[in-house]
């Protein structure tokens, strides 16, 4: 798990680097275009052993891949903070979808109460409330406040045979019940 989260950084270091992201495509330098070796891509050990520079033309590996494949590896929860914050300090800017990245950091936690949320395919702006209120509601509230949400929208869709729910009234039905009640 920690070191599947630590390649996943490394990952995302050369898809924030180069804004594209090719599975098939080895990995090389960005200076000298140089194809890297097995050992120049192990998380977190190559940057140390090669102190941070290429092998052939000492150009650096800037020290935040280092920073962001240690933090992924012992936080591999916090995986998609991670991401947004390279893409951070990169470019200043994330683009407002990314901020979905966020919903998955309450999966582990809470993973079989946020599925039923998957499965309503609920709208952005949805997806958006709940990461919200995940981050202010206490922490044992959320998966009461999640069950809650979802199985009085499925229910809604169930009883009147609508196509397009507006969850967000579900969202506030449950925050307002779940903080009631706790
Ligand atoms: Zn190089």
């Amino acid at each position: 798990m920690n070191i599947i989260s630590a390649i996943w950084a490394s990952f995302f270091c050369c898809y924030v680097e180069r804004g594209s992201l090719s599975f098939s495509a080895r990995s090389q330098c960005d200076s000298c275009n140089r194809v890297l070796r097995w050992f120049e891509l192990v998380p977190v050990l190559s940057w140390v052993m090669l102190r941070g520079r290429c092998r052939t033309c000492r150009s650096r590996i800037p020290f935040r891949f280092w920073l962001a494949e240690v933090f992924a590896f012992c936080f591999p929860f916090a995986l998609p903070l991670v991401f947004l914050s390279l893409q951070d300090w990169k470019y200043r800017y994330i683009y407002s979808w990314q901020l979905v990245f966020l919903l998955f950091l309450g999966l582990p936690a809470h993973f079989p109460y946020a599925l039923p949320v998957l499965f309503l395919r609920c709208g952005l702006a949805d997806r958006l409330i709940i990461v919200y209120l995940s981050m202010i509601l206490p922490l044992a509230a959320f998966p009461p406040f999640l069950l809650v949400a979802s199985v009085s929208g499925i229910l809604y869709i169930l009883l009147t045979k609508t196509r397009k729910l507006p969850f967000i009234p579900f969202i506030t039905l449950a925050y307002i019940l779940v903080m009631y009640f706790s």
